[in-house]
């Protein structure tokens, strides 16, 4: 077998394999559906203002070191460290939580509502610690060749550990937290999965331990999209190729062996090793046609939340709102359980904002600020009309200008908005799923999408629908697990 790798899809997965293959004495060329590189990890400029346009912060920085180190490149992105993780502001309550890594501060945020809270949030941090270190090699990290193999992983596991399957985060938080706050709060990680805390498995509480402990969150010195621009230039220099606006829609094979992969201008790509980031799920429905992901079995799957976007530059200064903010109601059960399945009105909206100027002021002309406002909506499966998209737009605007309390009706004078169909259009997300499949139990660890395929023995995948999951420091490890797999399989060039 030769050393020539096509990978498709250029988003962090993909370009994180690069290098890594790269390093490895493979030779990589890369095609992409869009015209420019970074997938979901991505910029707008409009109006004289930049947004990140989907990821603004991320936990697990240490992911991304044991990258640098494995391809051997110079940092090209710096990481900063925030201190307020985040604020969380309650509908109808003047009074803003703020979230910090540092025990004392938290506490003092929840002193006069849950008592002993410093006590009960130690213990609640200490015990998904202990179980993420019990974890995080023997399932997280890990390839897994079949069902056995994963068995004999959860195997390794303390029995203790076993609840954590079937409960949820929910029933995690309702352990040790007694104020509806502290629970809807820390239960919010399971939003970061794109799911609700209420059909999360409990282990996911493990992201509260790297979110308030293990490392807390960063965001990158000059926007998110400096680190797809730094793994570029990377790129560059290891004489990679990418080929824009080319998106694979079919497929040759031959002898168990996909012997080209084919662009909609029919223009046939040929290497030895197909390396896909394009949705793990997706593409296997899509281009390859198996029945197991026909849309019938794809729409059964579990689906993270789909996003509803906006990118909005103000003329003017908003002041005592940090760069992350939650905004939620007062009914945060019946909202979780119902929003994803269409089954709520948007009249009182739960989103999340992000003030990107408050870290990289030049993102916004002088005396301006530009904010990012995702809001998780019901995907294209049960909500595929987005025809009332401006209401639900001028409702979530009135309800922040309230909250904000500034008139953004007046003061916005630049504005994107971006659907579930504008996202499933851009990344061929399926149904416009933002964050890919879910991490219900039946879609974890060795149960996801493989990072091999189960025909072609030369074709691969990485990203957020295979191992090991959703997210920026999750695509990195899953590149990894990729990289480990194919120079298993097919030879370590050089190191
Ligand atoms: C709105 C939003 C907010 C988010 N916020 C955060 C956050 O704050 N922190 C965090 O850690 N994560 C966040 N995420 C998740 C994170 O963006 C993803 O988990 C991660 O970027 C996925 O990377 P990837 O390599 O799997 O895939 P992608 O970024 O989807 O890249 C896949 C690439 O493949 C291309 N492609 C698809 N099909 C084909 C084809 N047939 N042929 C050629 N090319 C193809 C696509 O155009 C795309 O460029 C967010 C996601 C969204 C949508």
């Amino acid at each position: 077998m030769g050393d020539h790798v096509l990978i498709a899809g250029s988003g962090l997965g993909g370009l994180t394999a690069a290098l890594r293959l790269a390093k490895r004495g493979y030779k990589v060329e890369m095609v992409e559906k869009s015209n420019k590189p970074g997938g979901r990890l991505n910029q707008i400029k409009k109006d004289g203002f930049t947004f990140d346009m989907g990821p603004t912060f991320f936990s697990m920085t240490y992911e991304f070191d044991e990258f640098i180190k494995d391809t051997g490149i110079d940092k090209p992105f710096h990481f900063r460290e925030m201190d307020i993780l985040y604020a969380v502001d309650f509908r109808g309550s003047d009074r803003k939580f703020f979230i910090y890594k540092d025990l004392d501060k938290l506490a003092q945020q929840f002193e006069d509502i849950e008592p002993n809270f410093k006590e009960k949030m130690d213990r609640f941090l200490k015990s998904s610690g202990k179980f993420f270190n019990d974890v995080e090699y023997k399932v997280l990290k890990r390839n897994y060749n079949n069902i056995w193999d994963y068995l004999l992983a959860l195997a390794t596991v303390p029995p203790k550990y076993l609840p954590r399957l079937w409960q949820t985060v929910w029933d995690e938080m309702e352990k040790y937290f007694e104020s509806r706050e502290a629970k809807e709060i820390f239960s919010l990680v399971a939003f970061f999965l794109g799911a609700t805390p209420f059909d999360t498995p409990a282990i996911y509480s493990i992201l509260s331990y790297t979110e308030l402990v293990h490392d807390g969150y960063h965001n990158v010195e000059g926007g998110m999209y400096k680190i797809v621009e730094g793994l570029m230039k990377e790129i560059e220099k290891k004489n990679i190729t990418v080929h824009y606006n080319t998106e694979i829609v079919d497929y040759q094979e031959k002898n168990g062996k996909i012997e080209a992969l084919i662009d909609q201008n029919g223009k046939r790509w040929n290497a030895d090793i197909y390396l896909i980031n394009s949705d793990a799920a997706y593409f296997r429905g899509k281009v390859f046609k198996r029945v197991e992901f026909s849309e019938e079995k794809l729409d059964k799957m579990q689906w993270t939340l789909a996003p509803l976007t906006l990118y909005l530059g103000i003329d003017k200064k908003i002041d005592d709102v940090p760069l992350h903010n939650y905004f939620l109601g007062n009914n945060f059960e019946e909202y979780s359980k119902n929003v994803f399945k269409n089954s709520i009105t948007f009249e009182k909206p739960y989103y999340y904002v992000n003030v990107v100027s408050r870290s990289d002021p030049g993102s916004a002309p002088e005396g301006m600020d530009s904010i990012f406002v995702l809001c998780p909506v019901p995907d294209l499966r049960f909500k595929p009309d987005w025809s009332d998209r401006d209401e639900i737009v001028n409702t979530i605007l009135t309800d922040l200008s309230e909250r904000m309390h500034i008139d953004l009706h007046k003061h916005v004078v630049s504005q994107t908005v971006l659907t579930p169909k504008d996202w499933a259009k851009a990344f061929n997300l399926y149904k416009g799923s933002g964050l890919g499949l879910g991490h219900s139990l039946k879609q974890t660890a060795g149960l996801r999408p493989k990072n091999f395929d189960e025909k072609y023995k030369n074709v691969y995948y990485t990203g957020a629908s295979t191992i090991p999951g959703t997210g920026l420091p999750m695509a990195v490890i899953s590149s990894k697990l990729v990289v480990e797999r194919i120079t298993k399989n097919h030879g370590l060039l050089h190191n």
